[in-house]
């Protein structure tokens, strides 16, 4: 995999927008059903908007009903890191991007087969890539 990103939180701040800096580095959540990507059906790559590292294509993603892009599949295991959050109370595994660190997310163990995982994604922590149309 390619070599870590490492920023300081000043580099952050000049490189992300204010609603990024707060999910990617501050661990913040999205409104559910706020995201742009969130009902998106287009066929693509989902990248890290921190550092355009691809985590997600468009065929593993599902409607999860929870207001956030949902997927159940990652695309290189390697891409994503996880860690134990307690912050609300609650034991979750939280999501981060490999490449930069920064916070994505969730992974619960609800979703669909085959992998019965729920990547719960912050729309605002992504970008989208369209597939190129082929002739
Ligand atoms: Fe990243």
């Amino acid at each position: 995999m390619s070599e870590k990103i490492v920023k300081t939180e000043e580099e952050w701040r000049k490189t992300l927008t204010p609603e990024q800096y707060q999910v990617l580095r501050e661990k913040g959540t999205e409104l559910a059903g706020s995201g742009e990507y969130y009902l998106l059906t287009d066929k693509g790559v989902y990248v890290c908007a921190g550092c355009g590292s691809e985590l997600f294509r468009s065929d593993k993603k599902y409607e999860s009903g929870t207001g956030w892009p949902s997927f159940w599949e990652v695309v290189r295991n390697d891409a994503l890191e996880t860690a134990p959050d307690d912050s609300d109370g609650e034991m979750k595994t939280e999501v981060l991007c490999a490449r930069c660190g920064g916070h994505l997310g969730h992974v619960f163990d609800d979703g669909p087969e085959p992998t019965g995982l729920r990547y719960c994604i912050n729309s605002v922590a992504l970008g989208f890539v369209p597939d190129e149309e082929c002739a």
